[in-house]
Parts: C-alpha cells; structure tokens; sequence
C-alpha cells in the first residue's frame, strides 16, 4: 500500500432499513490532507464518515488504518477525533476544563493539562478565555473550544461533521481560513462534510463528490471544477451550461449545429456526449461562422460580472462577464477548446441536481445510457 495513505476504504456497503445507503465505497485518504465528503442530504457522507470513526461497521467491505484492518476497533482505540455541528460542550464546565476534559480521564499530570490546553487556546485564537463559561460565548468560539478538545490528544486524524453549519455566513467564511490554517500548523489529516461547495473549493486539497450512496467523482478543487467527471458533479460545483453533443472523432465535437475543436480524445467515434461550459469562459462578439449566435434575453448585474441568458434557437446560454451586452441584441458566443468540457452520458444526463440526486436504483436504470 502507498505509505502516504493513511486510511483505506476498500468496497464498503452498508444498508439502513432495507436501503442500501453506501453501494461500495472505495478511497483513500492520504497523511496530512485536507479531503471533504461533498454532496447532497443523504447521499451517505456523514455514514461514511461514522464508518471511519469507528462508530458504525460496515455491512460489507473493510477499512484500514495504516494498512492494518480496523472494522473492529472502537472509537476510542482509533487515532481519530470527531467535531460535530452542535458543539456538545459541558455548560456546567468553563472553557479551560471543557478543552482539558479528555487528559483528565487519561490522568495526564496537571502541569501538562496546562501547558497543553494553553497550547490549543493559541491554537483557536482563544488566549485568554480560559476562564469563561462556555455558554457566554458565541456560537463561532464555541466551535473554537470543540475544536481545541477535539485536537490536545493529538489525534493524527480529525473528523469534521458540517461544523460550520450553524454559524452565520461571515463567521463561517472566517472559520474555514482558521480551520485550513490550524490543519496545517498541526500537519494532521481533516476529513470534512459538507454540502456547501463553495466551502469544500475554498478549503481542501481533494474533494469526494458523493451522490446516492457512491462517488462520482475524486480530486483537486482545480479538477473537480474545470474537468467534472459528469452532469451530477457540474451542476453541483459551480454553474454551467450543459448540452449535448456528437464527439466525430478525437478533438472534434460537434453541438449548437457546428464543429468544434477541443482538447479530448479516446471517445468512440460518433459517441453522444454532454458537453459542460462555464458560464464565466464564454465571451461574446460579433456572430461569426464560429460562434454559437442568440439573443439576449435579460443581463443582470451580480457584484463582480454580469450574468447574461442568452436564447440561441430554443437553447439558453448563460454567461458570466464583466462587460454587458444590450438586452434585445443578437450576438456571437466564441470558445477556445480549452472551455469545451466533455463527459461520456451517465446516469445523471438531461437530470437536474434534485432529480439526480433522488432517483431510485430501477429509475437510473432506465434512463441510463
Ligand atoms: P446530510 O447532509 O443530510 O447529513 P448525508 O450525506 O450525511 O446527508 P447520511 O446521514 O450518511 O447522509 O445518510 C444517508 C442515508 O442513510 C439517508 O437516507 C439517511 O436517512 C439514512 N440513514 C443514516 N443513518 C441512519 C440510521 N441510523 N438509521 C436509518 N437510516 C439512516
């Protein structure tokens, strides 16, 4: 096994009721990196997550520490530590005893509770509140204390279960800068859920998108975004214009009634495809023999760009630019191949999130490809 990989996930199943709720999970987790479980309610990520905790065991399928096998091990025997959304302080505790709750039960000497709890106070930016009680304080340092207690036994790695989710929008923004700061003072292994895209881009090496018991797709922010393994994961990360097309042979695809050179290959020749464009790589100009031709249907200021619809022949187009087009007026849409994304079809092809997301196992069936 690859030494950096810490933990391992080899085909884990597990059912709930009857449901199959995870259908053979396979990852790995490197030392060291901050990788979140992305995707929608119910998709499996906080079971995923408990399975390395140690607080379920998979059905089927088996989990490795180290390259040791640890389907059996308890949480507490695991290297592991958990925060969750709500924080799950003693109110009757001030912070100081809250973070040194767990080197008490291990009977650590009283010089070392203080030096290491003073440590973490540092750590989550609370020097100096030792002495309050936790439930005077606001929801984001709250999250700090649960923060600290979960890291002074210097687990090698920390769980996260949507942590930020009860705190409003600008706390959280600054709550994941600190978050991705304390990871890589400590050097230790986050694994993070949430369903919040924008924050899974902002703060991790790796993303997983998960989506109905499985995972769609595995990699870098940069990856994930510019090379979306299908429909599903280009809805769910950022926004796109999704339509389909004819890939003729390597880098010629054909969509909108035209040819277009881009930069994939290896797809059957005269294959259907989905093709995904952000809305941010399309410029506009006069219409050419190589633009895609419409008109502009609304043009919205949205703070930094523009966001223009555009109608070309019944298909809509949206673009993102900093300069606006006038309403009513009939425009070229130019491409370099580098924004023409291609995906082979798959379940969630001519899908929206929510349907993609919901279907039953005999409905995806039936509309896959
Ligand atoms: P969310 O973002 O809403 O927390 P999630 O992706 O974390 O969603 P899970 O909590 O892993 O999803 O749940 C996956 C599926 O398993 C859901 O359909 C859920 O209802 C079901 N499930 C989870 N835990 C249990 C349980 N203990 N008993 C029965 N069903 C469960």
């Amino acid at each position: 096994m690859d030494k950096s990989v810490i933990v391992s996930l080899k085909n884990i199943v597990m059912n709930f009721d009857d449901e199959q709720v995870l259908k053979g999970i396979n990852l790995d987790i490197h030392d060291k990196e901050f990788i979140t479980l992305l995707g929608p309610s119910g998709c499996g990520k906080t079971t995923t997550l408990r399975i390395i905790g140690g607080f379920i065991e998979p059905h089927e399928g088996d989990v490795f520490f180290d390259g040791k096998r640890i389907n059996k091990i308890p949480p507490y025997k695991r290297q592991v530590n958990t925060v969750f959304q709500k924080y799950a302080l003693f109110p009757h505790l001030n912070v100081f005893e809250n973070i040194a709750f767990g080197l008490r039960l291990k009977k650590t000497p009283e010089k070392e509770i203080k030096t290491r709890v003073l440590e973490m106070l540092e750590l989550v930016n609370l020097k100096g509140y030792g002495a309050k009680r936790v439930d005077f304080l606001s929801g984001g340092q709250q999250q700090r204390v649960a923060i600290a207690r979960a890291l002074i036994n210097h687990p090698r790695m920390l769980l996260l279960d949507e942590p930020l989710g009860a705190l409003d929008l600008q706390l959280r923004k600054e709550m994941q800068i600190e978050l991705k700061r304390m990871q890589q003072q400590l050097g230790i292994t986050f694994i993070y859920v949430t369903h919040d895209q924008e924050e899974a881009l902002t703060m991790s090496d790796r993303i997983v998108v998960m989506n109905r018991g499985m995972i769609d797709q595995i990699g870098t922010p940069e990856d994930i975004y510019n090379e979306p393994a299908n429909t599903f994961v280009a809805r769910f990360i950022g926004e796109s214009n999704i339509v389909s097309g004819i890939m003729h042979d390597d880098f010629d695809v054909e969509f909108a009634g035209k040819h277009f050179v881009c930069v994939d290959k290896g797809f059957d020749k005269m294959e259907p495809v989905d093709i995904v464009i952000r809305p941010e790589d399309i410029r506009f100009k006069q219409p050419d023999e190589n633009t895609i031709d419409g008109t502009v249907e609304t043009v919205t200021f949205k703070g930094v760009h523009f966001e223009m619809i555009v109608d070309s022949f019944g298909t809509k187009w949206k673009i993102h630019s900093t300069k606006a087009a006038e309403p009513g007026s009939f425009i070229g849409m130019a491409l370099t191949p580098e924004d023409i994304h291609i995906m082979h079809k798959s379940y969630a092809s001519n899908m929206n999130i929510e349907e993609a997301s919901s279907i039953q196992e005999g409905a995806v069936n039936e509309k896959e490809l």
